[in-house]
């Protein structure tokens, strides 16, 4: 087979995410309407030589880590996630592609916080609102948790291209699950937050908040209690997004945080 193990993705192309690999299910124009037996023939060795090319140069950290990981799994908790590392960090510039390069408007995510009581002063409320509303926990004094098993930093909080970025972006497989950076109650839940995709907030004491953008699917819905590190939605790509990636942000009242500044030390990260 021509194709170089190189010029294909470590994963097979799953789930239909745009330039990951589409590319390689096109035969080129006008190979299907030739009719003539000998062709189908040849096209069907073709697709079976071709299939099992792939399988065998592109995904064998897959397919043939499969067994060991489970084993692994019985073994210790934290050794799948390091296995988990390992995968991305052999694809880091592939992943770090997921710069997300459109600027996220942070208004949206404002009004949210400040339709529930988040914001609390009067010079932080922009128009009308709820104002300040006390939450249960008034501050909250666990650990802050990675939102992702493994994955790779594809882009840090700060500036970027002239522009700020109020979060942290992590980049993975889509599909793997998004976890709660720590107990708190589901502010908001949907996809109505322009560019942010399928977003979740959530709420950690009287005014801590985090925010998960561009996933896939939600798993929880407003008002609803999360655990730290429990699932609440899977990694996708949606919103203003180049791939799979999630948008994490943490945020004192109104202000976004870097959220490496709370999240504890873990070697597992590091820049893309
Ligand atoms: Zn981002």
């Amino acid at each position: 087979m021509m194709r170089s193990p190189r010029a294909a993705p470590v994963t097979p192309a799953k789930s239909g995410v745009q330039g990951y690999g589409d590319e390689r299910h096109s035969l080129g124009p006008g190979f299907r309407r030739d009719d003539d037996k000998k062709q189908r023939r040849n096209a069907a060795l073709f697709l079976f030589a071709a299939a099992a090319t792939l399988l065998l140069c592109a995904a064998p950290a897959e397919i043939f880590a499969a067994p060991r990981k489970k084993a692994r799994k019985a073994a210790e908790s934290g050794a799948g996630e390091a296995a988990e590392f390992a995968r991305y960090a052999k694809r880091v510039k592939e992943l770090s592609r997921s710069h997300q390069r459109v600027q996220l408007d942070e208004k949206p995510v404002l009004e949210i916080l400040q339709l529930n009581g988040v914001l609390g002063s009067a010079a932080e409320r922009t128009g009308t609102g709820t104002g300040f509303r006390p939450f249960q926990v008034r501050v909250y004094s666990g650990l802050y948790r990675w939102p992702l098993r493994a994955g790779i930093v594809s882009s840090e909080f700060g500036r970027r291209w002239g522009r700020r970025h109020e979060g942290l972006d992590l980049a993975a497989d889509a599909g793997v699950p998004v976890l709660a950076a720590a107990a708190g109650t589901v502010l908001y839940a949907g996809g109505g937050l322009r560019g942010y995709g399928n977003v979740v907030i959530l709420r950690h004491d009287q005014k801590t908040t985090t925010l998960y953008a561009h996933n896939q699917a939600l798993l929880v819905q407003p008002g609803q209690h999360v655990a730290a590190g429990e699932q609440i939605a899977t990694l996708g790509s949606t919103g203003h997004s180049t791939g799979p990636h999630v948008h994490f942000e943490y945020r004192v009242r109104n202000r976004a945080v870097d959220p490496r500044k709370k999240l504890i030390a873990n070697r597992y990260w590091r820049k893309a």
